[in-house]
């Protein structure tokens, strides 16, 4: 089997509202780029990468002549002829490779009619555990209201929990004051006795208000504390003084990062992302260094349409020590690009894709809808807030100064 091309698309996908995060906002859609690898043998296998445009399309494009007759079986030759891991100095390439690996496995298991996670080892589970992964929202364009104070959260916690039946609940904060974060984050665990909880301000508190958070909370059913503040040694410094385990999805995404976290541990849990650290085989890889070093490890979302959540799916699988609910954005999105419409929730769980290969396949009249949207109406910055035009994050962050206030309506 060869390869004989390479295709990118972006896309745009609605959101079911504006969702609010400490770097700004992702403004009521995903822009996303599909990646089509074509074979030789007339298989098409699916990959995907956040952010998009005319850049990320050529850039894929332009990788062509790399690729132009590789195996995809070849997969540890491709790591090094895409992202060298000293020419990734120059190149940046690490997310570009983690969409072609995911396309390279997608095709190597649909020619074996296998599943990708049975190149992976083997499943050890049939359906992977989600949190219901909470954010603060601006009202959204088809009604959906806004959430900010704790009765709002719980609300659409308790409906999030009834449609989908989720027993850990992630709140993404970072956007109020830590006080009234922390209310909201109360709010749930009365709310939800016997469920567990978990709490990302993605890296905004001062150390001292992660301290004081991180204390706050020591008797409640916690996860773990994730990125309360910048840095490794930020998480170390909490880590040494709060009774709660600490994670990250920031500061440990590729090996050298790992290597530093296992000599001197500032996270016990370690959030893998098929994406960030180059594809589903690398994430394999750490999860069985967190496995020797008893670190924890949890299935980080960088927000994914079907093709990306199905990498997710075959990693949560086969990883015997994923001992934490996955996260994933995807019950906030409105629709998807793959065939049969998005996938269903049981008990707070997705069944592990058992067709070949990723097990998806793309939706082309979605992807057309899609793509015509994202012409539409282009991208949007990760790190700006719609409704407070002239901001930008800083480190620690300024936050909404009053919740008491409502979110405003944006266009
Ligand atoms: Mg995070």
């Amino acid at each position: 089997m060869r390869i004989t091309a390479i295709r990118a698309t972006t896309v745009t996908v609605p959101l079911e509202a504006p969702l609010l995060h400490s770097n700004g906002a992702h403004w009521g859609r995903f822009v996303r780029t599909l990646v089509e690898i074509e074979a030789d043998n007339g298989l098409v296998g699916l990959g995907e990468m956040g952010g998009g445009g005319e850049g990320a399309e050529a850039a894929f494009a332009a990788l062509a002549p790399h690729l132009a007759g590789h195996d995809p079986f070849e997969l540890e030759a491709l790591r090094f002829k895409i992202a060298n891991p000293t020419a990734s100095l120059y190149n940046n390439r690490t997310q570009m490779l983690a969409a072609i690996e995911f396309a390279c496995l997608d095709l190597v298991g649909q020619h074996l009619g296998v599943p990708v996670h049975d190149l992976l080892g083997g499943r050890v589970r049939d359906s992977v555990p989600f949190a219901s992964y909470l954010f603060y929202r601006y009202p959204g364009a088809g009604g959906s209201p806004e959430v900010r104070t704790p009765d709002q959260l719980v609300e659409h916690a308790r409906a999030l929990k009834a449609a989908h039946g989720f027993t850990v609940h992630k709140l993404k904060g970072g956007v109020f004051p830590p006080a009234h974060e922390l209310e909201c984050y109360r709010a749930l665990a009365d709310a939800f006795p016997g469920d567990r909880l978990r709490y990302d301000p993605n890296s905004v508190l001062s150390l001292d208000e992660g301290l004081r958070f991180g204390k706050a909370i020591e008797d409640l059913d916690n996860d773990y504390l994730e990125d309360p503040v910048l840095g490794l040694e930020g998480l170390r410094l909490v880590r040494e003084r709060v009774n709660v385990p600490l994670a990250t999805n920031t500061v440990v995404v590729n090996f050298e990062q790992l290597a530093a976290n296992v000599l001197r541990r500032g996270a016990d849990v370690v959030l893998l992302d098929t994406t960030f650290w180059g594809g589903i085989r690398a994430c394999v890889k750490a999860a069985g260094v967190c496995e020797t070093f008893q670190i924890g490890v949890a299935v980080h979302s960088s927000g994914e349409l079907g093709v990306q959540l199905a990498t997710m799916l075959h990693l949560g699988a086969v990883l015997p020590n994923l001992t934490y609910a996955a996260d994933a954005h995807y019950h906030h999105l409105a629709d998807d690009v793959i065939e049969g419409g998005p996938m269903a929730y049981a008990d707070g769980r997705i069944a592990v894709p058992s067709g070949p290969g990723l097990g998806v396949r793309l939706d082309r009249d979605k992807v057309a809808e899609y793509a015509e949207l994202y012409k539409e109406l282009g991208g949007y910055p990760y790190d700006r807030d719609p409704g407070r035009p002239g901001w930008y994050p800083l480190v620690p962050n300024d936050r909404w100064a009053d919740p008491a206030a409502p979110l405003p309506a944006l266009d």
